[in-house]
């Protein structure tokens, strides 16, 4: 009997940041969702942080995002929790230096999760992590795509050793152009303004000058202009950062049962619906499925707070996986950068300060981000042969220090949290039917 034909089990959740210990917990909708991913062949996460190292520094000069990290307990804490697989490339991969790359994995290592999507070098990063379970082997690629449009922070992206020089340590990154198609009239406007303010003396990307009309600061995502009869919005990958990445689908393809490819990205919004929309970017679509084409059998997208299932040749697509947990309010301290960079004087300010100091609809009481899911769903014969949505809550209404851990919703919450993603799978040509506060993919 071939390991294909043997039924796999796998629970799947997005973003985790821990910064307490959950293994005290009594909570007992909490540890419903310990339960179940502890009795899944594969049970993933996405690694959002980093752990700490005494010698670490935090990297991005102009973040507003929490630099965050963990105590080296934390990846003991998510074994606990029952996760075994999990993917490191993501936009929080590089809050700090490589000494927290180095620690992370370690710590991972210990902890006996198996994991990919970052490492000392890119090679080290796009390298898949092996999963070995009785009901069949697993492989990981894990990819980020998450530097914001516009941000003027690089990605995190690792790079190779070339002679004498060394690699850096990184992601596993896909870059992507945001482009603009315009009609003509508009192009030719925008050349003229871009001569009648001489910002052609901005150097762009060298190769490509034109391209980048009047955000030419090279090698940021920034915007292109393009011409088109068709005016609107879409996000194109670089083709050499996808092919290198099917090359490493193909590799794991033959030497595991099923290969999931992992990705973080905050790209958001298509032709029809212009930026920021929360559905899948052009770009993120088309690499689900050009991953599948090349033999990937599941795909697990996370960044933001769910953008529907879609299945493509009976294999499962999760455009968003939302959160896991989000306990970024009990971070006990802060670096330098984020006071600064909230305007807060560095040496008299306290982590409270930040905490408070962030705008309440984005984080710690706002909707989206305390709702999380576990995707359950089992694998058989290269085909996903039955899937379910359990909806989680993070307890937005207790105290600071009880939030950001998930537990199992019912009724109404449950109710809320799955409609929205029935409503976004229906666009993507899928049906969920809502059966006692879980979600049913009908296949
Ligand atoms: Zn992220």
């Amino acid at each position: 009997m071939s390991a294909n034909s043997k039924t796999l089990s796998l629970m799947a959740s997005g973003s985790a940041m821990y910064t307490r210990k959950v293994s005290v917990s009594k909570d007992p909708d909490f540890l419903k969702v310990v339960d179940k991913l502890r009795n899944a062949d594969v049970s993933f996460m996405n690694f959002e942080g980093q752990i700490g190292h005494p010698d670490a520094y935090p990297i991005k000069p102009y973040s507003f995002a929490s630099y965050f990290f963990g105590e080296k307990w934390i990846a003991k804490e998510y074994a606990w929790t029952g996760f075994n697989l999990t993917s490191l490339a993501n936009n929080h991969m590089n809050d700090w230096s490589h000494h927290a790359i180095e620690e992370s994995i370690k710590q991972l290592d210990e902890a006996g999760i198996v994991y990919a999507g970052a490492g000392m070098n890119l090679t080290a990063a796009r390298e898949p992590g092996y999963l070995d379970t009785p009901n069949g082997r697993v492989a990981l690629i894990s990819i980020d795509s998450s530097h914001e449009q516009g941000e003027f922070v690089q990605p995190p992206m690792a790079s190779d050793p070339k002679g004498k020089f060394k690699g850096r340590p990184g992601n596993n990154t896909i870059r992507y152009d945001v482009i603009i198609d315009a009609k003509k009239e508009t192009i030719d406007q925008l050349k003229k303004i871009r001569k009648d303010l001489n910002l052609d003396k901005f150097r762009g990307r060298e190769k490509d000058k034109d391209k980048h009309l009047f955000f030419p600061n090279g090698g940021n995502p920034g915007l292109t202009f393009r011409e088109s009869n068709e005016p609107g919005f879409t996000t194109i990958s670089y083709q050499k950062d996808v092919d290198a990445n099917i090359k490493w689908i193909k590799n794991a393809k033959e030497m595991a049962d099923y290969v999931i490819v992992s990705h973080h990205t905050h790209a958001n919004g298509n032709k029809k619906t212009g930026p920021y929309a929360e559905v899948p970017a052009d770009f993120v679509k088309k690499f689900a499925h050009d991953a599948i084409d090349a033999g990937a059998d599941i795909c697990l997208f996370h960044g933001m707070h769910g953008k529907g299932i879609e299945i493509y040749k009976d294999k499962p697509i999760f455009y968003d996986l939302g959160w896991f947990s989000w306990m970024v309010e009990t971070l006990p301290r802060f670096p330098y950068d984020l006071y600064d960079n909230w305007e807060l004087d560095p040496y008299n300010s306290l982590p409270i300060d930040i905490t408070n100091a962030r705008p309440a609809g984005q984080f710690g009481v706002s909707p989206l981000w305390n709702q999380g899911f576990l995707f359950d769903f089992k694998m058989k014969e290269g085909k996903a042969i039955d899937i379910k949505l359990h909806p989680m809550h993070m307890g937005r209404d207790k105290p600071m220090w009880e939030r950001g851990l998930p537990r199992i919703a019912k009724g109404k919450i449950a109710e809320e949290i799955l409609t929205r993603q029935v409503e976004m799978s229906k666009e993507l040509g899928t049906e969920i039917i809502i059966e006692n506060d879980i979600g049913v993919v009908k296949l």
